[in-house]
């Protein structure tokens, strides 16, 4: 649950009439070996966990909570994602982009000592591409005859070099308050804002039909040009008008290009995928309706319902179902989807067009859940109902007694249930079965987290 919560970088309390926001997020970017671990472990306050992570295991964590002088951020890290040496400056951009794409504001480090190589251009380039506001540390001053040159790094046209020792924590002190000055209050992925058109990822394994369904899309409807007012846009993401209504498709820039099949391509996938998905609202997971479902395929669905994003599924390709499939189908959504059987699910064909138009309505069903509050007062009466009709089990003589229950926030919807001790895992899930058949959520993944009140 708190992993949940930081990922989202949830802000506000979440009362009624309240707005929640999203926590600013900082990436920092770089070679390798410049010190952007040393600099990750230096800002976040801990010594070696990242740094002596194995070369070539990738953590699935990719942001962090961090703070500074009580202003709350969250840093995505990619001190830790892997870069192999063949094609390194390949691989640096890349890593560089998804960082960026994730991000409110980008850190870019150079090691000051060794000065910008051709792979620091390049990734400056992405950066200027990006817009968005860059503060260039300067690393490895590890005291003042170095100075000289961090210095030198102006030439690099991103303003003032920081010059730091992420090492000894020289300069680090400037170089985060410079970091707060470029931060926005509020994350531009507006997550959590209520206003501006709706965020929708497309999401699924390469081949699965999403630069064919977005074609479809954005062929068969209006794609608005123009800045629709109090919409943040990234240069990745798409404005298109579906049924006079704007959607803003996140990440699009990604899908139509094709990216590229490097050697482990795989993680990357992934991470583009991640990155996507927090950007976004709500997400489209495209399944092959003709193909087994793969790991990868469950993997997608988890990231969404990690995230905490509103999700609807969309089997593809349907034109190519034969019904000799269909009962195989029918047993994977049973066993593979169980986790999810909340998700409204569309069979279409992006190929053909087939049903496209169902998945508008989906989305909105499963935004409309996403946004769902439940006053403390309904929700007060309906747990008093499910305790009076199914009581928690009596364990070594105790009974936990649920005193209260409150929705803390929205998307999604998460709820607090204050006790006299904890619940066992089946009672918890009774609870979470109750809730979706008393009031539906159909579409969005919920939390229950319970506090123990002594
Ligand atoms: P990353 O690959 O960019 O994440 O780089 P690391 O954080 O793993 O650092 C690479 C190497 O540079 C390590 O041996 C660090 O100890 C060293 N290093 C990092 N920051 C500094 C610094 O400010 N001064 C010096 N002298 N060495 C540093
Ligand atoms: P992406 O990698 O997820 O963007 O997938 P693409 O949109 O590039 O599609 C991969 C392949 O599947 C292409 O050859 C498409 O023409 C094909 N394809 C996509 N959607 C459908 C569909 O609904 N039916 C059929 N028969 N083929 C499709």
């Amino acid at each position: 649950d708190e992993d949940l919560a930081l990922l989202t970088g949830e802000g506000g309390d979440g009362e009624d009439g309240k707005v929640e926001t999203a926590l600013p997020v900082l990436a920092i970017v770089g070679r390798p070996n410049v010190g952007k671990s040393t600099l990750v472990n230096r800002i976040l306050g801990r010594r070696e966990a990242v740094v002596e992570d194995k070369p070539g295991v990738t953590r699935d964590r990719v942001s962090y909570p961090a703070e500074w002088s009580g202003t709350r951020f969250t840093l995505v890290d990619t001190g830790g994602w892997e870069i192999d040496v063949a094609g390194i400056d390949a691989r640096v951009a890349e890593q560089a982009e998804v960082a960026i794409a994730l991000a409110d504001a980008v850190v870019f480090v150079v090691d000051a000592t060794v000065g910008s190589t051709d792979t620091d251009e390049q990734v400056v380039r992405l950066l200027r591409r990006s817009g968005k506001p860059v503060v260039l540390c300067a690393n490895k001053v590890d005291g003042p005859a170095a100075e000289a040159d961090a210095a030198a790094l102006w030439g690099l046209g991103l303003g003032e070099p920081h010059p730091v020792s992420a090492l000894h924590g020289r300069g680090t002190g400037d170089l985060l308050d410079a970091i707060l000055d470029a931060l926005p209050e509020v994350s531009a992925h507006g997550v959590l804002r209520p206003q501006g058109p709706r965020r929708v990822a497309l999401v699924g394994r390469p081949n699965v039909g999403k630069s064919s369904l977005l074609n479809k899309v954005a062929g068969t409807e209006r794609v608005v040009v123009d800045d629709v007012a109090g919409t943040t846009r990234d240069p990745v993401d798409e404005l298109i008008e579906l049924k006079g209504v704007p959607w803003v498709f996140v990440d699009t820039a990604g899908i139509r290009r094709r990216v590229h099949q490097t050697q482990g391509a795989d993680f990357y996938a992934s991470l583009r995928t991640q990155a996507a998905i927090e950007k976004a609202e709500v997400a489209v997971v495209l399944l092959d309706a003709s193909e087994p479902m793969t790991e990868q395929d469950t993997r997608v669905v988890q990231q969404v319902i990690d995230a905490g994003r509103a999700l609807v599924i969309a089997y593809n390709k349907w034109d190519l179902m034969d019904e000799d499939r269909r009962p195989y189908l029918e047993r994977e959504i049973e066993k593979e989807l169980v986790q999810v059987t909340w998700a409204p699910r569309v069979n279409i064909s992006a190929k053909t067009g087939w049903h496209a138009e169902r998945l508008v309505p989906a989305l909105e069903r499963s935004l409309e859940s996403w946004d769902t509050r439940i006053s403390t007062g309904r929700l007060n009466a309906f747990l008093g109902e499910l305790v009076a009709a199914h009581p928690h089990p009596v364990r070594g003589g105790k009974q936990p007694r649920i005193l209260f229950a409150t929705q803390a926030s929205t998307r999604p919807p998460r709820f607090v249930v204050f006790t006299t001790g904890f619940l066992d895992p089946g009672y918890r899930r009774y609870i979470e079965r109750r809730l979706r058949e008393t009031f539906g959520f159909e579409g969005t993944p919920i939390t229950i987290s319970v506090r123990v009140r002594e």
